[in-house]
């Protein structure tokens, strides 16, 4: 599977997937004209893009995305979107059920954040029979998953940096409910099976608390698989 992150962060998310055979958007949330230059293909090539809540750093060119491609995501995001234009171009996901894009399987499952229905995404190629692992914007996993060969998780803070950092109480709650900690990252890691897993990518990291070569050596030294840190972009 070729993978590229295009954006990563509370800026904007936007990650493309590819088998060989079907091209897939992982998130939207960046001008439509910065993805066009970004992916190895045109817009209109997309077998679609899979969007996994409703907030702009997510979902931002939905939208215009629409008039190229077809879009997936659960009846909540899509509610939240409100697009009224190509309503047969948006595709509902419900947890644990699988949809066929293209070449890839795609099962969404639930997630735990501030957005009305927000998803992850196990995603399969019949081409390269491969399997990767998509959730971002949560502060924890429920599911276990079995030979998975990618991983795309969020690592967004770490407690010890925002205790340094003094933060508002606010803020910080509503950190600590809706993105995932680095300490907590590496719990799901570590419930699950990593034996198949060839790379790991990082993703959505907090510009002021984390620390990303912190970050990719741990979660190194604890999985033994290369890591990547996706690039605010
Ligand atoms: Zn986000
Ligand atoms: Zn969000």
């Amino acid at each position: 599977m070729v993978i590229i992150p295009i954006a990563s962060s509370s800026s904007g998310n936007c990650y493309y997937i590819s088998d060989g055979s079907s091209h897939l958007l992982i998130e939207c949330g960046i001008r439509i004209d910065k993805i066009a230059k970004s992916i190895p293909v045109n817009l209109t090539e997309l077998n679609g893009c899979l969007i996994t809540h409703e907030h702009k750093d997510h979902s931002l060119s939905a939208d215009k995305l629409l008039r190229y491609c077809h879009i997936f995501a659960s009846k909540g995001t899509l509610e939240e979107l409100s697009i009224e234009s190509y309503k047969y171009k948006q595709h509902e996901i419900k947890h644990n059920q699988a949809l066929r894009i293209g070449t890839f399987a795609v099962i969404g499952f639930n997630v735990q954040h501030d957005a009305k229905e927000p998803l992850g995404y196990l995603v399969y190629s019949t081409v390269t029979k491969e399997k990767l692992l998509f959730a971002t914007d949560t502060f924890y996993i429920q599911s276990k998953f079995a030979k998975l060969n990618y991983i795309m998780i969020e690592c967004n803070y770490a407690k010890d940096i925002i205790d340094k950092n003094n933060m508002n109480t606010m803020v910080k709650n509503r950190l600590y409910s809706s993105h995932f900690e680095l300490e907590n990252v590496k719990e799901f890691l570590k419930a699950n099976d990593l034996s198949q897993v060839k790379a790991i990518y990082l993703m959505h990291l907090s510009d002021g608390n984390s620390d990303e070569i912190r970050f990719k050596h741990e979660i190194m030294a604890l999985t033994g698989k290369p890591v990547i840190v996706c690039q605010k972009g």
